[in-house]
């Protein structure tokens, strides 16, 4: 994988110094995009934005936002609108970490987040990076239903360092522990099959449309997530590379 991106790289303009934008990764819960993030936020030297590692962050550290948060997470639900819209935008505008740009992991899920990310990202560009485009470089990655199960219920993470596990496809070395940082792996409350289930329906009815929302604007790269995933990473980042906002 090192060898493909850094040869996709290699005749383009420094991919630590440019500005990438915002990059938008759709799919299904246990699709791959907080995995394809973290390498594509890797190369490009730019911050992944997790809403769901967001508002985890709320309700572990007992924030009002954690607070009303808590049972939504817990049943699988979707947190409103404004109050996701409203924590995007000052982890974007007070991070320091974002002005070449940044890749969205579960953002937008609904139609009104998509909407309020053109109208937010027509100001932003304008503030950070005046004359680039402002429309976000948006990837779909479509994984089937089965296969999206079996990603969820093996999934466990590193409490440390973040590092994703998949104990049928990408198990640790030693049961359990991170190859890393050998800390103990976990599994997310939210991966058990009931909420799941829910997690799966929520995204059909709400997340679903956007793909159609994306489509209709010719802004919308699908790919598909069954591959290997050193075939979706290295498609991931030649969209990217290219800044195709098609
Ligand atoms: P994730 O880690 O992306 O699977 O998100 C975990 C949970 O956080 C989801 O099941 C929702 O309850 C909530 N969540 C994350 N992102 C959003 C969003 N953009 N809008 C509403 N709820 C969200």
């Amino acid at each position: 994988m090192e060898t493909q991106a850094v040869m996709i790289m290699g005749s383009m303009t420094d991919p630590k110094t440019r500005f990438v934008g915002a990059l938008v990764l759709l799919g299904a819960p246990g699709a791959g995009k907080g995995t394809q993030s973290k390498i594509v936020a890797r190369q490009y030297g730019i911050p992944q934005i997790s809403t769901g590692d967001l508002l985890r962050d709320n309700v572990a550290r007992g924030t009002e936002l954690g607070k009303v948060a808590k049972s939504v997470l817990e049943n699988g639900g979707l947190v409103s609108d404004p109050l996701v819209e409203e924590m995007l935008e000052q982890r974007i505008r007070t991070g320091g970490d974002t002005k070449r740009g940044f890749i969205l992991d579960g953002f937008p899920r609904t139609l009104d987040q998509a909407e309020w990310l053109d109208r937010f990202l027509q100001g932003w560009t304008a503030e950070v990076a005046p004359g680039q485009a402002s429309t976000p470089v948006v990837i779909n990655v479509a994984v089937g239903y089965n296969q999206l199960l079996r990603r969820l219920t093996g999934r466990r993470s590193c409490p440390t360092c973040g590092r994703i596990y998949n104990v049928f496809s990408q198990p640790p070395r030693v049961a359990d522990i991170c190859d890393i940082d050998g800390s103990m792996l976990v599994t997310r409350r939210d991966d058990c099959e009931e909420v799941i289930s829910e997690r799966l329906k929520a995204y059909e009815r709400q997340t679903l449309p956007l793909t159609d929302y994306y489509r209709s604007r010719g802004t919308l790269h699908e790919i598909n997530g069954d591959q290997d995933l050193d075939v979706v990473t290295g498609t991931v980042l030649k969209i990217v590379e290219n800044g195709d906002r098609v």
